[in-house]
């Protein structure tokens, strides 16, 4: 038996957290191994980028075999090491990074392409400019226990994909699922340098990192640690996406179908165990419906077979550690005292040994409490009423995050409205917590959820240099607002100025010269 803990002194210890026992040890990287760890994979990125882009996918699709191939393994390790079901593994962590690969391999192309501009001007005076997307070199990947397979792997196909190396800095308290990440790209033939992890304490690897100086960092945390890594970040200015917290609202109005919408709420607020950033963490009723509603939830919570993430008939794993534990407890310590009702669950399981906590219900929350303003990322469900749409909506917006929302309603219009005031990087009708598996769409959030945005042909592009390349053709003899300036020249600009801005005139000059002859000297 082990304490799940973030101590790296020696090996680092994978524990599972149904069982408390220790899986496997993994060796820590000395923060002195960073430096050269970083310029290899500097060394190896410019044979990577050199290679090409069908090159560089024929290694990605390679990753699509191996999962497919060894998914039940992989699938067991993460559930060892995180403690999420089976399912959970295979459906939250396999799936969307099987999802990464194929939109590697079927949008990259389109989205890496050279893309052509187009201005009167370039016409006018025989210019041809493109954006080119190149790599950027060496991208760190800073990852957390909660996904801690998807995260990563996601991040680290997009970043080869676009051409670059990668460093990745798995959670300490998931060290097997990194080493595991390791074993998938090593094992899969990748060149030696391109993907490489190091494992260990953030604190001290993060500062290694930067120290050694990388080319982007994509970090998925905490908001803590995010601006310090920020602030690091800024004093070499140092590229860095931050995808943070989330206090995610779920709105249901009167009018929408309550069997999916408590169904879609029970499983939005359990799944992995509440510790997911875009999970359902305040519920919103509307008083009409509300007792009946918070009725259903009940009785559906109260279904949740808490167990070993291992065993098939286990819904719900345990958490991470005892630290999350600890927040839980308090969160609904400070709901009681200041007068809400736990309708369901509230206390730890104790005839399980590994960090297990009951699904719980909070009714009659509000916004003075902790469980609805900070995150808790556990097994807690605030419910609070609302009267109208427009209270509805003011409440979901009295938060610090602003990760994902979700408004249930048989009436799409009304809920799309709602969502124009509702400030949010992902926003769902009937729906939750689903589309960071779907590649295609982009992820991210305002407010202290982050900065930038990851998945998608956005997130894509954010490991690239978008490098603008303009070619003159020298026919043109001089620019028009090259020296020497003269009345003129000035001249000259305005009767340039009126083509170009106006349909009808650029229509008939085909270059400068049309518009300049008559003012040339
Ligand atoms: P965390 O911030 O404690 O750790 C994340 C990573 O940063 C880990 O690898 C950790 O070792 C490393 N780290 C810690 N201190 C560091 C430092 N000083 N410098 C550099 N790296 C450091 O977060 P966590 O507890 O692992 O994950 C939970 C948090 O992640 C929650 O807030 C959750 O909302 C957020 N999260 C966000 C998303 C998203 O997509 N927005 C997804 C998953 C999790």
């Amino acid at each position: 038996m082990a304490k799940k803990s973030n101590s790296t002194i020696k090996k680092i210890q994978s524990v599972n957290p149904a069982t408390l026992e220790v899986n496997c040890e993994i060796e820590p990287t000395p923060a002195e191994d960073v430096k050269a760890i970083v310029a290899g994979a500097r060394e190896a990125q410019v044979k990577w980028a050199a290679a090409g882009l069908s090159e560089r996918l024929r290694y990605i699709r390679k990753v699509k075999h191996y999962l497919t191939k060894h998914m039940d393994e992989i699938c067991r390790i993460i559930t060892l090491d995180n403690g999420k079901t089976l399912v959970e593994s295979l459906n939250t962590e396999v799936m969307p990074v099987l999802d990464m690969v194929n939109f590697c391999l079927k949008d990259a192309p389109a989205a890496l392409r050279d893309e052509h501009l187009h201005n009167p001007m370039f016409k006018l005076l025989r210019i041809r400019s493109r954006n080119i997307f190149e790599p950027l070199g060496v991208v760190a990947v800073i990852a957390p226990w909660n996904f801690p397979f998807t995260i990563p792997t996601t991040q680290i196909l997009m970043a080869l994909t676009a051409g670059n190396t990668v460093v990745l800095k798995p959670a300490a308290m998931t060290a097997y699922v990194g080493d595991l990440i390791r074993r998938v790209f090593e094992e899969s033939g990748f060149p030696e340098g391109v993907v490489n992890v190091i494992q260990g304490s953030g604190s001290v690897l993060g500062d290694a990192i930067l120290a050694a100086g990388v080319d982007r960092v994509a970090f998925t945390g905490s908001v803590p640690v995010g601006k310090h890594l920020m602030k690091r970040a800024g004093e070499s200015l140092t590229p860095i996406t931050l995808e943070l917290g989330g206090k995610d609202p779920m709105i249901v109005l009167e009018d929408a179908d309550l069997d999916r919408a408590s169904s879609g709420a029970v499983w939005g607020a359990f799944v992995n165990c509440g510790q997911v950033c875009a999970s359902v963490e305040r519920l919103y009723v509307h008083r009409k419906i509300a007792d009946r509603f918070t009725e259903m939830v009940r009785a559906k919570t109260e279904k949740i077979r808490v167990g070993n993430g291992l065993d098939f008939g286990t819904d719900m794993g345990p958490l991470i550690s005892e630290d999350q534990i600890a927040t839980v407890e308090a969160h609904i310590a400070d709901a009681a005292a200041k007068g809400a009702e736990i309708i369901a669950g509230g206390k730890r399981v104790d005839s399980l040994k590994g960090y297990f906590f009951e699904p719980t219900l909070i009714a009659n929350a509000d916004h003075t409490m902790d469980c609805v303003m900070e995150e808790t990322f556990g097994p807690t469900l605030p419910i609070l009423t609302f009267s109208d749409d427009d209270e509805a909506v003011r409440l979901a917006n009295d938060s610090r995050f602003a990760l994902t929302a979700s408004v249930w309603s048989g009436n799409t219009a009304r809920a799309e409205a709602m969502f124009k005031k509702i400030v949010t990087g992902t926003a769902t009708i009937n729906d939750c917590s689903f589309t960071y598996g779907l590649a295609q769409c982009p992820w991210g959030g305002p407010k202290e959820s982050g900065i930038g945005r990851t998945h998608s042909v956005h997130g894509l592009i954010e490991f690239t240099n978008m490098k603008n390349l303009s070619v003159t053709n020298p026919i043109i003899k001089e620019n028009i607002w090259w020296y020497p300036y003269s009345e003129n020249k000035y001249k000259g600009l305005k009767a340039v100025i009126r083509v170009l801005y106006n349909e009808g005139l650029l229509q008939k000059c085909s270059n400068i010269t049309d518009v300049t002859k008559a003012f040339q000297k």
